[in-house]
């Protein structure tokens, strides 16, 4: 078997409601798809993090480095590829393109022997994992606290045992909006905010020794992710245990955040990271160094269904009766092809979602749905 072409696809669509993050305006949904496809007619599918474009034509130009090649030799294929592009890549583009071409190789292999790729990664601890419903973003034009209110009933109606807001719009309103969040979860469900290193370390402290009484799972990129230093400060300065790593691209700069115990969870993303290849290697990190893993999701059902099968092989960390399982994060913001574009959509029930059991990662691509939503690169 031998890679006979890398194809990339476009997704978007231009959303009715923008949405804000602490930095950014949503205007419009984008994914970059990678689809790799064997001479003997098996096909993967992966997908990039980040901006749709840039990613598609950094995969195109990785694409004659894997071109006839067995697309088998995974670890070979990634580390050709790392190693030529590591002296302007280590981060960002060049390694969140690598990754939609790995977690394309594994869908491939997982095909090519008939079993789900965390069959072919060693085994699957658990058939299902625990959803968090990630959402909370200000939408202009829209009373910040009402919008969130209305939101978090319906995270609670579908059956969510937790859900994650942003925040880093301002201290006052990051307040009303933790203590509005919490009083429609109520006491049980569980409850985190997200910065987007909208703080310094001087603001998150505040921030996180003032919402100390809301019972909050973890405050995630409280401050800029190359300020490994301020995030320890952060760590030291208030109660709320620290997650990070989104944007942590690469196994090195992981294990730096791990070294300089910037954190206290880590969320590396599959489709950022370097892929499954990287991610199992980062997952070993923080199993042995003992700092929790939770999966930083943002993408189509490609990446849901990527990050699903990592979540599987996930060693339960402490070993224990009843140990817990990783959470898997579940998007539930406005994106219409998300889940269209599988054949069969990956659900939440009962705050649960089953890790698919078919061939590679376990999904089909639907490609009327694919076509309807595809732009020209
Ligand atoms: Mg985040």
């Amino acid at each position: 078997m031998k890679i006979a072409e890398i194809r990339t696809h476009l997704l978007h669509h231009r959303l009715d409601q923008p949405f804000q993050s602490a930095f950014s305006t949503f205007t419009d949904r984008w994914a970059c798809l990678v689809e790799i496809v064997c001479d003997d007619g098996t096909t993967g599918w992966g997908e990039c993090l980040g901006p749709a474009g840039p990613n598609a034509a950094t995969v195109q130009a990785m694409a004659p480095l894997i071109l006839g090649h067995d697309p088998l030799l995974i670890e070979p294929i990634w580390t050709r590829i790392y190693n030529q592009f590591r002296d302007q890549g280590q981060r960002g583009l060049a390694v969140t393109a690598q990754s939609g071409i790995d977690i394309a190789l594994w869908d491939i292999a997982g095909k090519h022997f008939g079993v789900p790729v965390h069959a072919l990664a060693g085994g699957a601890y658990r058939d299902s994992v625990p959803a968090y419903a990630t959402g909370g973003f200000r939408q202009p034009g829209r009373d910040r606290i009402d919008a969130l209110e209305e939101e978090m009933a319906r995270h609670v109606a579908d059956g969510f045992g937790a859900a994650k807001i942003k925040i880093g719009y301002g201290h006052a309103i990051d307040l009303l909006a933790i203590r509005a969040a919490r009083d429609v979860l109520g006491p049980e469900r569980r409850l985190m905010v997200d910065a987007n290193h909208g703080y310094d370390a001087i603001e998150a402290i505040r921030l996180g020794r003032a919402a100390a009484d809301y019972d909050l799972d973890w405050f995630e990129e409280p401050v800029v992710p190359e300020q490994l230093a301020a995030y320890r400060e952060v760590r030291a300065g208030q109660p709320i245990p620290v997650a990070g790593g989104e944007t942590w691209q690469g196994r090195a700069a992981h294990a730096e955040a791990i070294a300089a115990r910037a954190i206290d969870i880590l969320q590396p993303d599959v489709a950022a990271c370097g892929g499954i290849t990287e991610m199992r290697k980062i997952a070993a990190m923080a199993e042995t160094t003992g700092i929790r893993l939770v999966p930083h999701v943002w993408g189509t059902g490609i990446t849901v269904a990527a990050s699903l099968q990592m979540l599987a092989i996930l060693p339960p960390v402490p070993q224990r009766h009843a140990a817990s399982d990783p959470w898997l994060e579940f998007d539930r913001t406005d994106n219409p092809f998300r889940m269209a574009i599988l054949e069969q959509p990956i659900t939440c029930r009962d705050g649960r979602v089953t890790i698919p059991q078919g061939p590679g990662l376990g999904i089909e691509i639907d490609r009327a749905a694919l076509a309807e939503w595809s732009v020209p690169g």
